[in-house]
Protein backbone atom coordinates (compact mmCIF):
# COMPACT_ATOMS: atom_id res chain seq x y z
CA UNK A 1 0.00 0.00 0.00
CA UNK A 2 1.80 3.00 -1.05
CA UNK A 3 -0.19 6.09 0.67
CA UNK A 4 2.48 8.65 0.00
CA UNK A 5 4.85 9.61 -3.05
CA UNK A 6 7.69 7.48 -3.29
CA UNK A 7 10.69 8.64 -5.36
CA UNK A 8 14.04 7.74 -6.67
CA UNK A 9 16.51 9.15 -4.35
CA UNK A 10 19.60 9.79 -6.03
CA UNK A 11 21.90 10.51 -3.11
CA UNK A 12 20.57 7.31 -1.09
CA UNK A 13 20.53 5.12 -4.44
CA UNK A 14 16.81 4.10 -3.27
CA UNK A 15 12.94 5.32 -3.32
CA UNK A 16 12.33 7.46 -0.46
CA UNK A 17 9.00 8.84 0.57
CA UNK A 18 8.43 12.16 -0.07
CA UNK A 19 8.05 13.99 3.36
CA UNK A 20 6.51 17.36 4.04
CA UNK A 21 6.15 19.98 6.49
CA UNK A 22 2.80 20.15 8.01
CA UNK A 23 0.99 19.26 4.83
CA UNK A 24 2.90 21.46 2.57
CA UNK A 25 6.02 19.80 0.48
CA UNK A 26 8.85 22.57 -0.55
CA UNK A 27 9.99 21.68 -3.88
CA UNK A 28 13.06 23.27 -6.15
CA UNK A 29 13.66 22.90 -9.76
CA UNK A 30 16.50 24.35 -11.74
CA UNK A 31 14.89 26.08 -14.41
CA UNK A 32 16.27 27.23 -17.69
CA UNK A 33 18.90 29.33 -18.71
CA UNK A 34 17.18 31.82 -20.98
CA UNK A 35 19.53 32.43 -24.12
CA UNK A 36 17.71 30.56 -26.22
CA UNK A 37 14.19 28.58 -26.30
CA UNK A 38 13.92 25.88 -24.48
CA UNK A 39 14.33 22.58 -26.36
CA UNK A 40 11.70 19.56 -25.54
CA UNK A 41 14.13 17.85 -23.84
CA UNK A 42 14.57 20.36 -21.08
CA UNK A 43 10.56 20.25 -20.93
CA UNK A 44 10.91 16.40 -19.94
CA UNK A 45 12.99 17.80 -16.81
CA UNK A 46 10.35 20.44 -15.77
CA UNK A 47 7.64 18.12 -16.63
CA UNK A 48 9.11 15.86 -14.05
CA UNK A 49 8.51 18.81 -11.25
CA UNK A 50 5.11 19.05 -12.43
CA UNK A 51 4.29 15.08 -12.20
CA UNK A 52 5.76 15.13 -8.73
CA UNK A 53 3.76 18.59 -7.70
CA UNK A 54 0.15 17.33 -9.01
CA UNK A 55 1.09 13.41 -7.14
CA UNK A 56 1.49 15.10 -4.23
CA UNK A 57 -1.40 17.55 -4.24
CA UNK A 58 -3.75 14.11 -5.57
CA UNK A 59 -2.46 12.94 -2.05
CA UNK A 60 -4.05 15.86 -0.15
CA UNK A 61 -0.49 17.82 0.03
CA UNK A 62 0.10 21.44 -0.49
CA UNK A 63 3.49 22.18 -2.61
CA UNK A 64 5.48 25.09 -2.86
CA UNK A 65 7.66 25.00 -5.99
CA UNK A 66 10.20 27.32 -6.85
CA UNK A 67 12.33 27.41 -10.09
CA UNK A 68 15.15 29.80 -10.75
CA UNK A 69 15.38 31.70 -14.07
CA UNK A 70 19.05 31.77 -15.22
CA UNK A 71 20.45 34.97 -16.71
CA UNK A 72 24.02 35.37 -15.63
CA UNK A 73 26.91 33.89 -14.43
CA UNK A 74 26.47 30.17 -16.92
CA UNK A 75 29.23 29.69 -18.74
CA UNK A 76 29.42 27.50 -22.06
CA UNK A 77 31.83 24.39 -21.95
CA UNK A 78 33.51 25.36 -25.08
CA UNK A 79 37.28 26.72 -25.24
CA UNK A 80 35.83 29.99 -25.04
CA UNK A 81 33.56 29.59 -21.77
CA UNK A 82 31.63 32.74 -22.54
CA UNK A 83 28.60 33.50 -20.42
CA UNK A 84 25.78 32.03 -22.61
CA UNK A 85 23.98 34.82 -22.32
CA UNK A 86 26.41 37.69 -23.42
CA UNK A 87 27.45 35.66 -26.44
CA UNK A 88 24.15 34.70 -27.51
CA UNK A 89 23.35 38.57 -27.19
CA UNK A 90 26.33 39.92 -29.29
CA UNK A 91 25.45 37.08 -32.07
CA UNK A 92 21.48 38.22 -32.08
CA UNK A 93 22.49 42.18 -31.23
CA UNK A 94 20.16 42.69 -28.43
CA UNK A 95 21.06 43.73 -25.22
CA UNK A 96 21.88 40.75 -22.79
CA UNK A 97 18.56 41.75 -20.48
CA UNK A 98 15.92 42.16 -23.18
CA UNK A 99 17.17 38.87 -24.93
CA UNK A 100 16.98 36.95 -21.31
CA UNK A 101 13.16 38.15 -21.01
CA UNK A 102 12.68 37.54 -24.63
CA UNK A 103 13.39 34.23 -23.83
CA UNK A 104 11.98 33.60 -20.47
CA UNK A 105 9.11 34.81 -21.98
CA UNK A 106 9.00 31.85 -24.61
CA UNK A 107 9.19 29.43 -21.82
CA UNK A 108 6.23 30.75 -19.68
CA UNK A 109 4.09 30.29 -23.05
CA UNK A 110 5.30 27.10 -23.52
CA UNK A 111 4.92 25.76 -19.96
CA UNK A 112 1.79 26.71 -20.16
CA UNK A 113 1.29 24.77 -23.81
CA UNK A 114 2.04 21.90 -21.66
CA UNK A 115 -0.02 22.12 -19.10
CA UNK A 116 2.72 22.28 -16.39
CA UNK A 117 1.26 24.67 -13.43
CA UNK A 118 2.80 27.58 -12.64
CA UNK A 119 5.81 27.73 -9.43
CA UNK A 120 5.25 29.80 -6.68
CA UNK A 121 8.11 32.24 -7.95
CA UNK A 122 10.50 32.34 -10.21
CA UNK A 123 13.28 34.34 -9.04
CA UNK A 124 15.78 35.52 -11.96
CA UNK A 125 19.66 35.28 -10.74
CA UNK A 126 20.47 38.82 -11.71
CA UNK A 127 18.03 40.07 -9.24
CA UNK A 128 19.59 38.17 -6.53
CA UNK A 129 22.80 39.45 -6.87
CA UNK A 130 22.98 40.91 -3.51
CA UNK A 131 21.59 37.31 -1.69
CA UNK A 132 24.07 35.77 -3.55
CA UNK A 133 26.81 37.94 -2.44
CA UNK A 134 25.36 37.52 1.39
CA UNK A 135 26.06 33.69 1.19
CA UNK A 136 29.35 34.02 -0.35
CA UNK A 137 30.33 36.36 1.83
CA UNK A 138 29.39 33.85 5.16
CA UNK A 139 30.91 30.83 3.11
CA UNK A 140 34.04 33.54 3.37
CA UNK A 141 33.78 33.82 6.85
CA UNK A 142 32.66 30.30 7.93
CA UNK A 143 36.29 28.95 5.92
CA UNK A 144 34.59 27.01 3.02
CA UNK A 145 35.66 29.43 0.58
CA UNK A 146 38.68 32.02 -0.22
CA UNK A 147 39.95 34.01 -2.87
CA UNK A 148 42.15 32.91 -5.19
CA UNK A 149 45.39 34.36 -6.87
CA UNK A 150 43.40 36.03 -9.31
CA UNK A 151 41.43 38.06 -6.88
CA UNK A 152 37.98 35.59 -7.59
CA UNK A 153 36.35 34.38 -4.70
CA UNK A 154 36.48 29.89 -4.98
CA UNK A 155 34.77 27.17 -3.23
CA UNK A 156 36.84 25.02 -1.31
CA UNK A 157 35.70 21.26 -2.24
CA UNK A 158 38.38 19.57 0.04
CA UNK A 159 36.48 21.42 2.80
CA UNK A 160 32.81 19.70 2.18
CA UNK A 161 33.33 16.65 4.33
CA UNK A 162 31.07 14.14 2.00
CA UNK A 163 31.49 15.87 -1.03
CA UNK A 164 31.07 13.52 -4.10
CA UNK A 165 27.88 11.68 -2.57
CA UNK A 166 25.91 12.50 -4.97
CA UNK A 167 27.43 11.89 -7.82
CA UNK A 168 29.68 9.34 -7.18
CA UNK A 169 32.76 11.14 -8.18
CA UNK A 170 35.22 11.45 -5.53
CA UNK A 171 37.54 14.14 -5.32
CA UNK A 172 40.85 11.90 -5.10
CA UNK A 173 39.77 10.89 -8.19
CA UNK A 174 38.59 14.02 -10.29
CA UNK A 175 40.96 14.92 -13.00
CA UNK A 176 41.49 18.45 -13.50
CA UNK A 177 40.13 20.39 -16.49
CA UNK A 178 36.91 19.34 -16.04
CA UNK A 179 35.04 21.85 -18.43
CA UNK A 180 35.27 25.43 -17.72
CA UNK A 181 37.22 24.89 -14.38
CA UNK A 182 39.79 24.77 -16.36
CA UNK A 183 40.76 28.25 -17.03
CA UNK A 184 40.78 28.75 -13.46
CA UNK A 185 43.89 26.38 -12.81
CA UNK A 186 46.24 27.95 -10.81
CA UNK A 187 44.28 30.82 -8.97
CA UNK A 188 42.85 28.31 -7.27
CA UNK A 189 43.72 25.91 -4.44
CA UNK A 190 42.59 22.61 -6.01
CA UNK A 191 41.56 22.01 -9.57
CA UNK A 192 38.11 20.92 -8.44
CA UNK A 193 37.47 24.41 -6.37
CA UNK A 194 34.68 26.38 -8.15
CA UNK A 195 34.08 29.69 -8.95
CA UNK A 196 31.59 31.53 -6.47
CA UNK A 197 32.45 35.22 -7.79
CA UNK A 198 34.19 35.91 -10.45
CA UNK A 199 36.11 39.38 -11.59
CA UNK A 200 34.67 41.41 -14.45
CA UNK A 201 37.99 41.79 -16.18
CA UNK A 202 37.53 42.45 -19.97
CA UNK A 203 34.09 42.10 -19.17
CA UNK A 204 31.63 45.39 -19.14
CA UNK A 205 27.95 44.10 -19.17
CA UNK A 206 25.78 42.46 -16.50
CA UNK A 207 28.65 42.90 -13.78
CA UNK A 208 27.91 44.26 -10.24
CA UNK A 209 29.89 45.66 -8.00
CA UNK A 210 31.14 43.60 -4.78
CA UNK A 211 33.16 43.39 -1.93
CA UNK A 212 35.82 41.17 -3.81
CA UNK A 213 35.55 44.04 -6.75
CA UNK A 214 33.08 44.40 -9.73
CA UNK A 215 31.91 41.26 -11.32
CA UNK A 216 29.64 38.68 -11.38
CA UNK A 217 28.56 35.38 -9.90
CA UNK A 218 28.93 31.65 -10.45
CA UNK A 219 26.74 29.48 -11.83
CA UNK A 220 26.29 27.08 -8.73
CA UNK A 221 26.05 29.59 -6.12
CA UNK A 222 22.39 30.53 -7.55
CA UNK A 223 20.37 27.54 -6.69
CA UNK A 224 22.09 27.29 -3.55
CA UNK A 225 21.17 31.14 -2.34
CA UNK A 226 17.49 31.11 -3.96
CA UNK A 227 16.54 27.40 -2.58
CA UNK A 228 17.33 28.31 0.76
CA UNK A 229 15.87 31.89 0.74
CA UNK A 230 12.46 31.23 -0.29
CA UNK A 231 12.29 27.42 0.93
CA UNK A 232 14.16 27.84 4.39
CA UNK A 233 16.49 24.91 5.29
CA UNK A 234 14.44 22.03 4.74
CA UNK A 235 13.66 21.10 0.78
CA UNK A 236 11.91 18.21 0.46
CA UNK A 237 12.62 17.37 -3.16
CA UNK A 238 15.32 18.92 -5.34
CA UNK A 239 14.59 18.32 -8.67
CA UNK A 240 17.08 18.64 -12.35
CA UNK A 241 17.67 16.95 -15.56
CA UNK A 242 20.29 13.70 -14.79
CA UNK A 243 23.12 16.25 -16.59
CA UNK A 244 23.34 18.30 -13.68
CA UNK A 245 23.97 15.90 -11.39
CA UNK A 246 27.51 16.70 -11.81
CA UNK A 247 29.37 19.53 -10.93
CA UNK A 248 26.01 21.54 -10.61
CA UNK A 249 24.18 19.56 -8.13
CA UNK A 250 27.06 18.26 -6.29
CA UNK A 251 28.37 21.88 -5.65
CA UNK A 252 25.42 23.25 -4.49
CA UNK A 253 24.99 20.41 -2.42
CA UNK A 254 28.70 21.19 -0.82
CA UNK A 255 27.63 25.20 -0.40
CA UNK A 256 24.16 24.81 0.64
CA UNK A 257 25.43 21.97 3.65
CA UNK A 258 28.46 24.52 4.29
CA UNK A 259 25.81 27.32 4.89
CA UNK A 260 22.98 25.06 7.06
CA UNK A 261 25.27 22.66 8.53
CA UNK A 262 23.01 19.67 7.79
CA UNK A 263 21.55 17.91 4.29
CA UNK A 264 19.42 20.78 3.41
CA UNK A 265 17.45 18.60 0.29
CA UNK A 266 16.01 15.35 1.52
CA UNK A 267 15.29 13.89 -1.31
CA UNK A 268 17.55 14.50 -5.11
CA UNK A 269 15.19 13.58 -8.21
CA UNK A 270 16.46 13.47 -11.37
CA UNK A 271 14.76 13.18 -15.08
CA UNK A 272 16.91 11.21 -17.60
CA UNK A 273 17.90 12.14 -20.95
CA UNK A 274 15.91 12.91 -24.12
CA UNK A 275 16.96 11.10 -27.59
CA UNK A 276 14.98 12.81 -30.65
CA UNK A 277 15.03 10.23 -33.95
CA UNK A 278 17.94 8.22 -31.78
CA UNK A 279 20.22 10.78 -31.21
CA UNK A 280 21.30 13.32 -28.57
CA UNK A 281 19.46 16.35 -28.98
CA UNK A 282 21.79 19.00 -30.12
CA UNK A 283 22.23 22.50 -31.82
CA UNK A 284 25.59 20.63 -33.47
CA UNK A 285 23.98 17.73 -34.37
CA UNK A 286 20.35 20.03 -35.62
CA UNK A 287 18.53 17.50 -34.46
CA UNK A 288 17.19 20.12 -31.45
CA UNK A 289 13.58 19.89 -31.14
CA UNK A 290 11.25 22.99 -29.68
CA UNK A 291 7.11 22.90 -29.01
CA UNK A 292 7.13 25.22 -31.59
CA UNK A 293 7.94 22.43 -34.51
CA UNK A 294 5.63 20.06 -32.79
CA UNK A 295 2.75 23.14 -33.10
CA UNK A 296 3.98 23.80 -36.50
CA UNK A 297 3.03 20.47 -37.92
CA UNK A 298 -0.29 20.58 -36.78
CA UNK A 299 -0.08 18.35 -33.43
CA UNK A 300 -1.36 18.98 -30.37
CA UNK A 301 1.57 20.17 -27.83
CA UNK A 302 0.07 18.15 -25.21
CA UNK A 303 1.02 15.23 -27.48
CA UNK A 304 4.83 15.41 -26.06
CA UNK A 305 3.69 15.23 -22.50
CA UNK A 306 1.72 11.84 -23.49
CA UNK A 307 4.84 10.69 -25.04
CA UNK A 308 7.00 11.28 -22.30
CA UNK A 309 3.93 10.10 -20.05
CA UNK A 310 4.76 6.91 -21.85
CA UNK A 311 7.98 6.42 -20.45
CA UNK A 312 9.39 6.64 -17.06
CA UNK A 313 10.77 9.88 -16.24
CA UNK A 314 14.16 7.68 -15.15
CA UNK A 315 15.05 5.98 -18.28
CA UNK A 316 16.59 7.49 -21.37
CA UNK A 317 13.83 7.78 -24.04
CA UNK A 318 13.83 8.20 -27.60
CA UNK A 319 11.44 10.63 -29.12
CA UNK A 320 10.59 10.23 -32.68
CA UNK A 321 7.65 11.78 -34.42
CA UNK A 322 5.90 8.53 -35.08
CA UNK A 323 5.34 8.17 -31.33
CA UNK A 324 3.93 11.95 -31.22
CA UNK A 325 2.00 11.50 -34.36
CA UNK A 326 0.37 8.37 -32.25
CA UNK A 327 -0.21 10.13 -29.08
CA UNK A 328 -1.49 13.03 -30.91
CA UNK A 329 -4.30 10.70 -32.24
CA UNK A 330 -4.49 8.96 -28.66
CA UNK A 331 -5.53 12.22 -27.22
CA UNK A 332 -8.08 13.09 -29.82
CA UNK A 333 -10.14 9.38 -29.23
CA UNK A 334 -9.50 10.13 -25.43
CA UNK A 335 -11.14 13.36 -25.21
CA UNK A 336 -14.24 12.05 -27.74
CA UNK A 337 -14.51 9.11 -25.01
CA UNK A 338 -14.16 11.62 -22.21
CA UNK A 339 -15.07 15.29 -22.83
CA UNK A 340 -19.04 14.14 -22.71
CA UNK A 341 -18.73 13.61 -19.28
CA UNK A 342 -16.70 16.65 -18.42
CA UNK A 343 -18.68 17.54 -15.43
CA UNK A 344 -17.97 14.83 -13.67
CA UNK A 345 -15.72 15.22 -10.71
CA UNK A 346 -13.66 12.42 -11.00
CA UNK A 347 -13.63 10.79 -7.93
CA UNK A 348 -10.61 8.49 -6.05
CA UNK A 349 -9.08 5.75 -7.58
CA UNK A 350 -6.65 4.03 -5.47
CA UNK A 351 -5.12 1.97 -8.09
CA UNK A 352 -4.46 4.72 -10.04
CA UNK A 353 -3.29 6.91 -6.92
CA UNK A 354 -1.02 4.32 -5.93
CA UNK A 355 0.86 3.62 -9.72
CA UNK A 356 1.20 7.49 -9.20
CA UNK A 357 2.89 7.13 -6.06
CA UNK A 358 4.96 4.24 -6.87
CA UNK A 359 7.78 6.18 -7.95
CA UNK A 360 5.49 8.03 -10.83
CA UNK A 361 4.79 5.02 -12.88
CA UNK A 362 2.98 7.09 -15.37
CA UNK A 363 3.51 3.83 -18.30
CA UNK A 364 1.54 1.66 -16.51
CA UNK A 365 -1.32 4.53 -15.31
CA UNK A 366 -1.59 4.86 -19.30
CA UNK A 367 -1.80 1.06 -19.49
CA UNK A 368 -4.79 1.03 -16.90
CA UNK A 369 -6.67 3.59 -18.91
CA UNK A 370 -5.82 1.25 -22.07
CA UNK A 371 -7.41 -1.57 -20.48
CA UNK A 372 -9.95 0.25 -19.14
CA UNK A 373 -10.75 1.89 -22.78
CA UNK A 374 -11.36 -1.80 -24.58
CA UNK A 375 -13.18 -3.16 -21.16
CA UNK A 376 -16.63 -4.16 -22.30
CA UNK A 377 -17.84 -5.10 -18.73
CA UNK A 378 -17.25 -0.54 -17.90
CA UNK A 379 -19.87 1.85 -19.54
CA UNK A 380 -19.23 4.97 -20.68
CA UNK A 381 -19.52 7.25 -17.82
CA UNK A 382 -17.65 4.62 -15.26
CA UNK A 383 -14.70 5.08 -18.02
CA UNK A 384 -14.59 9.18 -18.32
CA UNK A 385 -14.88 8.68 -14.22
CA UNK A 386 -11.28 6.84 -14.46
CA UNK A 387 -10.04 8.83 -17.01
CA UNK A 388 -10.75 12.31 -15.62
CA UNK A 389 -9.17 11.24 -11.90
CA UNK A 390 -5.86 10.52 -14.06
CA UNK A 391 -5.93 13.15 -15.97
CA UNK A 392 -5.61 15.10 -12.75
CA UNK A 393 -1.85 14.39 -12.95
CA UNK A 394 -1.50 13.10 -16.78
CA UNK A 395 -2.75 16.56 -17.63
CA UNK A 396 -3.69 16.14 -20.98
CA UNK A 397 -7.21 17.94 -20.97
CA UNK A 398 -9.04 15.17 -21.46
CA UNK A 399 -12.74 16.65 -20.17
CA UNK A 400 -11.89 19.33 -23.82
CA UNK A 401 -14.71 18.74 -25.86
CA UNK A 402 -13.78 21.32 -28.31
CA UNK A 403 -9.52 21.35 -28.85
CA UNK A 404 -8.48 24.65 -29.96
CA UNK A 405 -4.90 24.07 -31.33
CA UNK A 406 -2.83 27.37 -30.93
CA UNK A 407 -1.79 28.63 -34.02
CA UNK A 408 1.36 28.54 -35.79
CA UNK A 409 3.84 30.72 -35.75
CA UNK A 410 4.10 30.83 -39.38
CA UNK A 411 0.33 31.07 -39.53
CA UNK A 412 0.23 34.29 -37.23
CA UNK A 413 2.68 35.48 -39.52
CA UNK A 414 0.50 35.07 -42.88
CA UNK A 415 -2.49 36.17 -40.74
CA UNK A 416 -0.26 39.44 -40.32
CA UNK A 417 1.05 39.96 -43.60
CA UNK A 418 -3.00 39.72 -44.96
CA UNK A 419 -4.00 42.51 -42.60
CA UNK A 420 -1.26 44.28 -44.05
CA UNK A 421 -2.37 43.75 -47.49
CA UNK A 422 -5.88 44.97 -46.37
CA UNK A 423 -4.83 47.80 -44.95
CA UNK A 424 -2.38 48.66 -48.11
CA UNK A 425 -5.79 47.59 -50.02
CA UNK A 426 -3.52 45.46 -52.00
CA UNK A 427 -6.73 42.85 -53.23
CA UNK A 428 -4.84 40.16 -55.12
CA UNK A 429 -2.54 39.71 -52.27
CA UNK A 430 -4.94 39.35 -49.34
CA UNK A 431 -6.95 36.87 -51.13
CA UNK A 432 -3.41 35.29 -52.23
CA UNK A 433 -2.98 34.70 -48.51
CA UNK A 434 -6.26 34.00 -47.80
CA UNK A 435 -6.11 30.76 -49.95
CA UNK A 436 -3.26 30.04 -47.95
CA UNK A 437 -4.96 30.14 -44.78
CA UNK A 438 -7.48 28.37 -45.75
CA UNK A 439 -5.57 25.66 -46.97
CA UNK A 440 -3.92 24.72 -43.64
CA UNK A 441 -7.13 24.87 -41.97
CA UNK A 442 -8.80 28.01 -41.14
CA UNK A 443 -12.13 29.56 -42.14
CA UNK A 444 -11.73 33.61 -42.72
CA UNK A 445 -13.77 35.88 -41.61
CA UNK A 446 -13.37 39.74 -42.92
CA UNK A 447 -15.50 42.61 -41.22
CA UNK A 448 -14.81 45.83 -42.72
CA UNK A 449 -12.12 46.58 -40.04
CA UNK A 450 -10.72 43.05 -38.64
CA UNK A 451 -10.32 39.89 -39.76
CA UNK A 452 -11.68 37.31 -37.65
CA UNK A 453 -10.20 33.31 -38.07
CA UNK A 454 -11.10 29.80 -36.72
CA UNK A 455 -10.30 26.19 -37.24
CA UNK A 456 -12.19 24.75 -39.87
ZN1 LIG B 1 20.39 24.75 -10.31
Amino acid sequence: MLTRLTLYDTKNRKNLEVQDQGGVVNIYCCGPTVYRAAHVGNFRTFLLADLIRKTLELNGLEVILVQNITDVGHMSEDVNQEDKILSQSAREKMDPFSLARKYELIFHEDLALLNIAKAQMYPRASECIALMQEFIQELLSKGYAYIGGDGCVYFDAKSSSNYGQLSGNRLDALKPGYRYEYTEDGAKRFHADWALWKLATNRTEMIWDSPWGSGFPGWHIECSAMSLKYLGKCINVHVGGIDLRFPHHENERAQSNAITGDDSIQLWSHGEHLLFEGRKMSKSAENVLLLDDVIERGFDPLSIRLVFLENRYRMQMNLTWDAISSAHATIKRWRALVSPYNAISGSKNLEILQTFNNDLDTPNVISILRRAEKDSGQNQAQKAELFLYADKVLGLDLGRNDPIKPLAESLKLLLAQRDTARKEKNWAESDRLRQLLEEAGLIIKDSALTQEWQWR
